[in-house]
């Protein structure tokens, strides 16, 4: 069986060492030295000023969106994972979809102007499968209308653009930590922004706003992430070089074999290199979509509809709204399996069933 991922689990005798410490301190979470390690070794490793460790990328989101006081409508992308949309919705905002662009499969940038309103507090864009947003566009659009910006780098772990860490752009970003994503500690999110006052917001928010033990500065909720959690994010980062490096092999081998393939490929931001989280292929049809996930299913290899169906159709708290693009997008993408251990082997096999699919 080939799943479409499968979580990096480094060698376990590493992963005990950690224990040894958990269980002599005994301090299992709040902030606990492996937590704060982790965040001083995030900083370094991402080039970011600023980092909170979070319990996952979702609270992560909610708690960016809280941060900024955002109200009213907030401008976002229908090709995302769902979490995007559902954090504007619970935190009493109104997404307003801008539909993607068909080669970045990022929003859109040229048409966010045209769904500013006077309600429009904030953009929340997604860095789709970690390709950088057009981030000085959207920068320029928020300055103008003086709207906030919050980038969902869930997927954009070491991402750098224009010589400089992707998390330094936007009010806040996001990543996610979790066990399907690239770099993960099983459950976890990170929020970076270069605002200091911020920061600090952010930091009484992920402990119930407490400011010293019976003393509040902020509203608060438990974003606390464990020393369990934040032990596995260390033994992995020393292993992040090694991760980055297979995955690259494996992106270049998919690459050659589907050379002769007719399928769209993201087109990947200029001033920026891939972090190869995904491998994600744009077919010519639904119809072949179906084939093809048929086909390998039989020779149980999973893909995944990553994202389908767009959020702008999907959720029964929204109204529905056209989004042709991303529409026609989501019926036709599929991501190819993508993990540590993935042999050129299995990849080959992937790639000769597809061929032969799309020659039938
Ligand atoms: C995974 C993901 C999230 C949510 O992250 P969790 O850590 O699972 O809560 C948010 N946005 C995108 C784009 C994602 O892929």
């Amino acid at each position: 069986m080939i799943p479409v991922t499968k979580p990096f689990l480094p060698p376990q005798e590493e992963y005990n060492k950690h224990l040894q410490g958990i269980w002599k301190r005994n301090w299992l979470t709040n902030m606990g030295p492996l937590a704060s390690e982790l965040e001083m070794k995030l900083k370094e490793h991402l080039h970011v000023n600023h980092i909170l460790f979070v319990t996952n990328g979702t609270v992560a989101l909610q708690m960016a969106i809280k941060a900024l006081d955002l109200k009213g409508e907030i401008i976002t992308t229908p090709f995302s994972f769902v979490a995007t949309t559902s954090s504007i919705v619970w935190e009493g905002c109104k997404p307003v979809f801008v539909d993607i662009d068909k080669d970045s499969l990022n929003i859109d940038a040229s048409k966010i102007e045209k769904a500013i309103t006077a309600k429009t507090s904030a953009i929340l864009a997604t860095h789709v499968y970690g390709n950088p947003c057009d981030v000085e566009v959207i920068e320029k659009i928020a300055k103008k209308h003086r709207i906030k910006v919050i980038y969902d780098g869930a997927h954009a772990f070491g991402v750098q653009v224009n010589g400089k860490s992707i998390f330094d752009y936007g009010d806040i970003s996001i990543c996610s930590l979790h066990a399907t994503k690239l770099y993960h500690s099983v459950e976890g999110g990170l929020i970076i922004t270069k605002d200091a006052p911020l920061l600090r917001k952010l930091a009484y928010m992920r402990n119930f706003g407490f400011n010293g033990p019976e003393a509040f500065a902020e509203l608060g909720i438990n974003g606390k992430n464990s020393e369990f959690h934040a032990a596995m994010g260390l033994v992995n980062l020393d292993y992040i070089q090694e991760i980055h490096k297979n995955r690259k092999k494996i992106t270049e081998r998919y690459d050659e074999k589907l050379r002769g393939y007719k399928a769209i490929k993201q087109l990947w931001h200029g001033n920026s290199e891939q972090n190869y989280a995904y491998y994600p292929i744009v077919v010519e049809s639904e119809e072949l979509l179906h084939k093809c996930i048929e086909s390998l299913k039989l020779n149980e290899i999973f893909v995944r509809r990553y994202f389908y169906p767009s959020l702008s159709s999907i959720l029964p708290y929204l109204e529905s709204v056209e989004m042709p693009i991303t529409e026609d997008i989501a019926k036709r993408v599929m991501c190819l399996p993508l993990f540590h251990d993935l042999t050129m082997e299995e990849i080959d096999l992937i790639c000769r069933l597809l061929l032969r699919i799309q020659n039938n």
